[in-house]
């Protein structure tokens, strides 16, 4: 699945030296986020700033993050054709519609319906045919749909959710921001093997918090 180029040249080169800035070196992944159009993902007052290495607001108090951690989470899970992805903190949606392209399938959950329905829109607009979404608490993972061969969790969590390592197949990669200090957060990438999880460190991020329910309010 491709989209539309629809980026102006500086506007793509201001996107592709914040994924050089991040480390991100993986082409499909550069590709990718070259392609999908990020102003979509942000209310209309931040539209001009959408390509900026910034973190954007997306309404209900959550956050886009900037296109170097993007980039980044989605190198680290390593993705191709055949893999099954499960992600937690839909939100916008922008980072599922990266996802898209680079896999199989991603089933996707937000706690907060109205902004599901809201990425849902964007995801038609898109033509993303490639996602199951579900309104729910994404610390439960996806039991029907598990075991996943990769999950990516976009909010940050205390420590590495068992349930969600649990879902994870053997040689799967999970990759999630760990720590719950205002300050910031450290991306892990964990690796579940035979023998356990192994965890590597990636880098210091801010994110919003993992809640744990669905949200009652609007
Ligand atoms: N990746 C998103 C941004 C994520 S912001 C994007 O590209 O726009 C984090 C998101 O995680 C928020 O939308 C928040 O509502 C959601 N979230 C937090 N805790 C959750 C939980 N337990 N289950 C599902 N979604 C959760």
């Amino acid at each position: 699945m491709n989209y539309e180029p629809n980026l102006s040249a500086n506007l793509k080169m201001e996107l592709v030296l914040s994924l050089r800035r991040a480390g991100v070196t993986d082409t499909d992944v550069i590709a990718t986020m070259e392609s999908v159009p990020r102003e979509i993902f942000v209310p209309e007052a931040f539209r001009d700033r959408s390509y900026e290495d910034i973190t954007l607001p997306i309404g209900h108090h959550q956050t886009l993050s900037q296109p170097g951690v993007v980039g980044l989470m989605t190198e680290a899970l390593e993705l191709d054709d055949r893999k099954k992805v499960l992600e937690v903190g839909t939100g916008s949606g922008y980072q599922t519609a990266i996802l898209a392209p680079l896999c199989r399938r991603v089933y996707t959950i937000e706690r907060h319906e109205p902004l599901l329905r809201e990425a849902e829109i964007r995801f038609e607009e898109l033509r993303v045919r490639n996602v199951t979404t579900k309104v729910g608490d994404g610390t439960l993972g996806w039991g029907a749909q598990a075991p996943f061969e990769r999950i990516i969790v976009t909010a940050a969590a205390a420590d590495v959710p068992p349930i969600l390592a649990d879902q994870l197949s053997i040689g799967g990669i999970m990759v999630v921001p760990i720590g719950l200090s205002d300050d910031f957060q450290t991306i892990l990438k964990v690796v579940k093997t035979d023998h356990g999880l192994e965890t590597e460190e990636l880098r210091d991020v801010r994110f919003v918090p993992l809640i744990p329910g669905v949200s009652t309010g609007t």
